[in-house]
């Protein structure tokens, strides 16, 4: 699986890569290359909670990731991500043997 690294789109960015800020929205985009689609919703949403007005304008610019899809995420974590499991991935077959044997079988001599 090839991790496609989004170069940043905002303003400044565009304007001048010398900066400390194009690192941060680099290294941004590298990380969101990293994590799964909910996992990149929510970190972007939290970045554009940060900001505040604007903020996913101006986040859609830095990763590439539509408004919607930021708003969406925005309210899931308004709702402490109550809507959305939280349950791992678990390996199967690595816990305890299912227990079966519970009835008794009636005796014979
Ligand atoms: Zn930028």
């Amino acid at each position: 699986m090839t991790n496609i690294i989004h170069e940043c789109q905002c303003a400044a960015c565009l304007a001048d890569k010398n900066r400390e800020e194009w690192k941060i929205h680099h290294q941004m985009n590298v990380l969101l290359s990293r994590l799964d689609e909910q996992q990149r919703r929510w970190y972007v949403a939290l970045e554009s909670k940060k900001i505040g007005h604007g903020g996913d304008v101006e986040l859609s610019e830095i990763t590439g990731m539509d408004v919607e899809t930021i708003r969406r995420g925005r309210h899931e974590l308004d709702d402490d991500l109550a809507s959305r499991s939280s349950e791992r991935v678990r390996d199967e077959g690595g816990g305890q043997p299912t227990v079966e044997k519970k009835t008794h079988r009636s005796r014979r001599h």
